[in-house]
């Protein structure tokens, strides 16, 4: 998620619990390979989401369909933007089982986003699907594809990644986004499986409209390498640094919580989280905590500008499909960086207060 400042990225997405359902279906291989509802999980995992639609209307077609067959379904009309479909197919999930309050959330989701839908128009830009509001001028769609073009090629060389499935983007007027997203105004844009965005305006508004793509389609990137497996501040790190290729990204608001801090993070304590912490606690945060998410955002800038800075991002890379297949942050990085990780925090935190011109001081 792109804020102001910066906010939080949410995926909204049934994510890992496919391998749950995986392991419950599975009556051994062979009849594994021949379950429809297997292979399109199998598809969608592996993001072939033609291939997975395929299997799951044939699972459908199935005599008593189980449950995650519609919830599947659901997922895959909603990410080929047949919302009304996904409602029928959500509501028929839930009536099956009403106790899938994941299901819930997300038919309450998509309840919001209908009647902003019908209002859209629909553009395609391989491999990206552009909606947008009807009133906006055929200049900002020039524009929007542009940058499209760009950021599919230049952030993709980044991460080395080039998806070949379709990316939803979603444009709104400002008030539509902040309703439909119950959104503070400083939220830019958000990725939650689709790129949503308000169109900005003003003199500034491509700058403003590229920096929002170039953070959010990153979250595209990473969710992709990492199947969803990266901790968030690795993430939004990946996302701030790509940011900054269009616009320098701010560090003060660390660097002044650094200095109050005497050069080194607090010991971890019950209180409130503090403004600035250790890696293992930043790895750890599976929320954003509002009065502190400027500080964090910019923590994780500079942990991942000096990542990428010591391993280039082939090494990065690396680090995101090691955490795809399952292994845990400090462990990718000791394997990636070839040392211990926390050898390589401490000399992050010198780097970063020479950056910074922060002096450490003993706390006392
Ligand atoms: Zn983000």
């Amino acid at each position: 998620m792109t804020l102001t400042a910066a906010s939080p990225f949410r995926l909204i997405g049934f994510g890992l619990g496919w391998a749950v359902v995986v392991g419950w279906a599975g009556a051994g291989p062979a009849s594994a390979a021949d379950d429809p509802l297997v292979q399109a999980i199998q598809a969608y995992e592996d993001r072939h989401y033609d291939l997975a639609y395929r299997y799951a209307i044939e699972a459908s077609h199935k005599p008593s369909p189980r449950v995650e067959t519609w919830v599947l379904l659901g997922e895959l009309q909603y990410l080929r933007q047949e919302l009304a479909a996904a409602q029928t197919t959500w509501e028929r999930a839930l009536a099956m089982d009403p106790a899938r309050t994941d299901v819930r959330q997300r038919l309450q989701q998509l309840r919001k986003e209908l009647p902003v839908e019908q209002g859209l128009a629909r553009s395609d830009t391989h491999p990206f699907v552009i909606r947008l509001a009807e009133d906006q001028s055929a200049v900002d769609l020039t524009d929007l594809r542009d940058l499209l073009r760009n950021v599919y090629r230049l952030v993709g060389q980044s991460f080395d990644t080039f998806p070949n499935y379709p990316i939803t983007v979603i444009v709104y007027t400002a008030a539509d986004f902040s309703q439909m997203q119950s959104a503070p105004h400083r939220v830019q844009g958000l990725f939650d499986g689709k790129i949503r965005l308000p169109l900005p305006a003003g003199a500034t508004a491509t700058e403003s409209l590229q920096r929002v793509l170039w953070h959010e389609y990153t979250h595209v990137l990473v969710h992709e390498l990492t199947k969803g497996r990266c901790p968030i501040w690795l993430n939004e790190g990946l996302a701030t640094v790509e940011e900054a290729r269009v616009r320098p990204f701010p560090t003060q608001a660390f660097r002044a919580a650094l200095s109050a801090a005497g050069g080194t993070p607090p010991p971890a304590g019950d209180g409130p989280p503090p403004d600035v912490v250790s890696w293992g606690a930043l790895w750890q945060e599976r929320a954003y905590y509002d009065p502190v998410l400027t500080s964090r955002y910019e923590q994780a800038y500079l942990i991942v500008s000096y990542l990428v800075r010591t391993g280039g991002w082939p090494q990065m890379v690396r680090l995101l499909r090691r955490l795809g297949q399952g292994t845990a942050i400090q462990e990718a990085l000791r394997v990636e960086y070839r040392r211990d990780p926390q050898e390589l925090e401490a000399e992050w935190w010198s780097w970063v207060r020479r950056e910074l011109g922060v002096t450490r001081r003993a706390r006392g």
